[in-house]
């Protein structure tokens, strides 16, 4: 058997929409991607979308909208993706690091509030592996020094904190629908914001500068070229109507990997916590340091990818190190977390078969190497 670490959920509905949109011959700037991106931020609760060329790009506007730059800090966590610090560089802006919780895996509110300072001006918090993070204690320290919150909700399309969907909480929040997300347009983003002019403003910027009505040459601002093509937006709609089907699958897919994982004491599970819902975006497990490599090593043996994650963490990628002298140390659990985690694989319409498969296998590994 070959199980690969995840898979898009993709049926005739969506194969039907893009060829659609290839008989059409408008490939880009046509009605799809307003439809999606109002679907989409209507499922989410907020106002406006935005659709982008991908969740990184979306990023970068985000920033660009608040207009944040040199000598503004963003306080985030170095337990993610390189996008979500790197949307920083882009625009001269410091990241500044907190360490994460052990259990939410997202940043460690009491952290945050001692970093602020007088150049603090945002909190980047990323919700990981479909898990919210802290939103209620991050909220209260926005609130209290007047900065603005940019979700990177990229890994969690459809997680809710105390009832609240994840993405609607924040100034603004960005979502990514790369092919190993909840839903997929290939590649592929959003922004989400409540306030209009933003709005007008993010459209111009993923779109060269151009104002609402401007002709082809003219541009008001230096803006980038992020759109979303036509065949990717056709994509999403299709997703978006797919997505409690999604969530309800990619629930189960969880809960049998729970039960057949549970009460083995060299695995730690993922944490679930009652006031929020996870989405589900890869099913993480914990091992013992030591073993983590040769269980990725011995998966691959009988088929089964899976994947150190994230490995390493931010702050210790080359780049970063060089500019900013980080080393290993400095934020603890995270880098902790970073040389456990194993995401096994998971995708929404993974067959219990293929979980106990992955779950005998997994099992026999570990006995082995309690063994020797
Ligand atoms: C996927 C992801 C992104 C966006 O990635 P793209 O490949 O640019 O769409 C951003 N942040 C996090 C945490 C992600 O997992």
């Amino acid at each position: 058997m070959k199980i690969p670490l995840s898979k898009p959920y993709i049926g005739a509905e969506e194969i039907k929409a893009v060829e659609e949109v290839l008989r059409s011959n408008v490939l880009s700037m046509g009605e799809r991607v307003s439809r999606f991106e109002e679907t989409f931020s209507e499922f989410i609760g907020k106002k406006y979308g935005v659709a982008v060329n991908s969740g990184t790009s979306g990023l970068h506007l985000a920033v660009k909208a608040f207009e944040i730059g040199p000598g503004d800090e963003v306080l985030t966590t170095p337990f993610s993706f390189i996008a979500s610090a790197n949307c920083l560089l882009y625009e001269g802006a410091q990241p500044v690091f907190v360490d994460v919780e052990e259990d939410s895996l997202g940043m460690d509110p009491e952290q945050v509030e001692s970093k602020v300072t007088d150049k603090t001006v945002a909190i980047l918090p990323v919700h990981v592996f479909g898990q919210p993070c802290n939103m209620g204690e991050i909220e209260r320290i926005a609130k209290k020094h007047s900065l603005k919150i940019i979700e990177d909700a990229c890994e969690s399309i459809g997680s809710k904190y105390q009832g609240v969907t994840v993405g609607s909480i924040g100034d603004m929040s960005v979502f990514g629908f790369y092919p190993n997300k909840q839903i997929t347009t290939g590649e592929g983003g959003m922004v989400l914001t409540d306030d209009e002019n933003k709005y007008q403003l993010l459209k111009s910027l993923r779109n060269q500068g151009r104002g609402e009505s401007m002709q082809w040459l003219s541009h008001d601002r230096i803006g980038y070229n992020y759109r979303m093509s036509e065949i990717s937006a056709a994509i999403g709609i299709e997703q978006v109507k797919k997505l409690h089907e999604v969530s309800t699958k990619r629930r189960a897919v969880a809960r049998e990997y729970l039960q057949e994982l549970a009460n083995i004491d060299e695995i730690k599970l993922p944490n679930t916590f009652s006031d929020r819902t996870h989405s589900w975006f890869v099913f993480a497990i914990r091992v013992k340091q030591a073993w983590r490599d040769k269980v990725i090593e011995e998966l691959q043996k009988v088929g089964i990818q899976s994947k150190a994650y994230f490995y390493p963490c931010i702050h210790l990628q080359k780049f970063y190190r060089e500019k900013f002298g980080y080393s290993e140390g400095d934020f603890p659990i995270a880098e902790k977390l970073s040389k456990e985690i194993i995401a096994l694989p998971f995708f929404t319409d993974m067959g219990e078969g293929e979980i106990q498969y992955v779950c005998r296998n997994l099992k026999r590994i570990i006995r082995e190497l309690g063994r020797s």
